[in-house]
């Protein structure tokens, strides 16, 4: 069992995402007030996969609290594609609707591409369009992926300087590893990124100020790839339950997680390995109560930023 002294401060999630919730539902209610306009965010759900039906559930409650409204258009498994671009279609041209997103992943047969193209990057809230990944790469971002995006808010709150730091990110997909390197870049970072096929992982990430883990695979990131006094911030959402493998990754805090386990059937736990990171990072992201927390707040202020761009000239 390891039983390491905890070194690393936490940075938790849940005061920064109340922050941007509470600025965004402000602002709403100035839109209302002042031009009886509320804005309005569509979300497209396919089938009955059920952590999207979560996602979605949390997307729309997060929708209520800021006093955005909502809609949630849930389609049944056998749509085809066609179908699915008619739905839309028709949606790109509603006047009402502000932001857009279709929650991922869809099911097999439906090229997500294809999908995602087919909405209008001004309703695009998610990010995910290939224009506004092109603005973003360009140094001319207009809507960001929210997971990288509040990261970039977490740093900022707890007063992180990013500028020249040693980044590197971990993971190259669309929607968080590559934006959040473009982030970084944007922000005067010296920025590396890894992946798969990457040699010696650890000799790469160990000279890195600020981590980012965004890779799917529970505790990769150990003792033997950060840095002293780095800061770690850890994206990974992925479910565990043997006990020798809960063992392994919490140390000390294992009973507490395997009661968990025992009431859920899983934990859940990041990329990054937390009994070995918390003794040797100067920061870290928990999971849960960290990043996971700020991605539905930063949709609610992509969704805000759409309805102030589309309705600029009106209100
Ligand atoms: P993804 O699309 O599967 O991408 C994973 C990336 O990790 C890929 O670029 C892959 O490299 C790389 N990778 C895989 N194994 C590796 C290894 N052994 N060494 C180095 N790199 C490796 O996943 P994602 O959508 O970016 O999500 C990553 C994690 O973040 C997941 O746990 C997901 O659940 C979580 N997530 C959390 C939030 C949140 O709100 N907290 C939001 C989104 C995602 P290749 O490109 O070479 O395959």
């Amino acid at each position: 069992m390891i039983t390491e002294k905890i070194k690393a401060r936490p940075l938790d999630g849940a005061p920064v995402a109340a922050r941007i919730k509470e600025e965004v539902r402000a602002e709403v209610e100035q839109m209302v007030q002042a031009h009886g306009y509320r804005p309005c965010l569509a979300v497209v759900r396919v089938g009955e996969d059920p952590a999207s039906a979560v996602y979605v559930r949390n997307k729309v409650k997060a929708s209520e609290e800021v006093g955005i409204r909502s809609e949630h258009l849930a389609l049944p498994e056998t749509i085809d594609a066609a179908e699915l671009l008619d739905q839309i279609k028709s949606l790109n041209a509603r006047d009402d609707v502000d932001g857009l997103l279709v929650q991922l992943p869809l099911p097999r047969g439906i090229d997500e591409t294809a999908i995602i193209d087919a909405i209008n990057p001004e309703k695009d809230v998610d990010g995910f369009h290939p224009v506004n990944a092109g603005r973003l790469a360009m140094g001319r971002p207009v809507f960001v992926p929210c997971t990288p995006l509040g990261i970039i808010e977490l740093l900022d709150y707890n007063g992180i300087d990013i500028r020249g730091l040693n980044a590197c990110v971990v993971g190259r997909s669309q929607i968080v590893g590559r934006p959040m390197a473009q982030l970084l870049l944007q922000r005067d970072a010296t920025v590396t990124i890894c992946h798969s096929r990457t040699r010696d992982l650890a000799a790469v990430t160990r000279g890195a100020d600020l981590l980012v883990a965004a890779i799917g695979r529970a505790g990769l990131i150990g003792r033997e790839h950060i840095k002293p006094g780095a800061i770690v911030i850890d994206v990974g959402m992925n479910k565990v339950s043997e006990e020798n493998e809960v063992r392994a990754l919490f140390g000390d805090a294992a009973e507490k997680r395997l009661d968990v386990v025992a009431k859920r059937g899983y934990t859940l736990v990041g990329d990054v390995n937390p009994a070995e990171a918390a003794a040797v990072a100067g920061m870290l992201t928990p999971v849960p109560g960290g990043v996971g927390l700020l991605t539905v707040a930063m949709l609610m202020k992509n969704t805000l930023k759409a309805a102030k761009l589309r309705k600029r000239s009106a209100l």
